[in-house]
């Protein structure tokens, strides 16, 4: 069974578009500077309107993590044990993304990842997705 895939919304198309052509953009805000992570028609901090979506480098490290052994739907039980983690991206961002790859299970706080593309579907949607990366 597929895993879900989002539904974009106008403030999230800018974003799930972009992961489709395998690129992390975030916005920023152009009076304070500020990123952040849910995209939104003002900035968190300032509440300007003034909003631009910039490519990110796509290296974070994993602030917090959970392991789940209990999925919420026969979906995600497929795909048992996986790996939930809060990724700080080196824009200033917190993301919550799954940690894929063969050696998720040893995800410790503080590893470095790097946000990957995972395709989800019969239309191989991409989603953000984080892989550990210990070079
Ligand atoms: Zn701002």
């Amino acid at each position: 069974m597929d895993l879900p895939i989002p539904t974009p919304n106008a403030d999230s198309r800018p974003y799930w578009d972009a992961a489709q052509q395998g690129r992390l953009v975030l916005q920023h805000c152009t009076a304070c500077g500020a990123a952040q992570a849910v995209p939104r028609s003002w900035c968190g901090k300032c509440q300007s309107p003034d909003l631009v979506w910039l490519d990110s480098g796509r290296r974070g490290t994993v602030a917090s993590f959970s392991i789940v052994h209990r999925g919420p739907t026969k979906a995600f039980r497929d795909h048992l044990p996986y790996v939930l983690a809060l990724v700080d991206v080196t824009e200033g961002v917190r993301l919550m993304l799954n940690v894929i790859g063969d050696d998720r299970l040893e995800t410790r706080i503080g590893d470095k990842v790097e946000i990957v593309f995972e395709p989800r579907g019969a239309d191989a949607f991409k989603m953000p997705q984080a892989q550990r990366n210990d070079a």
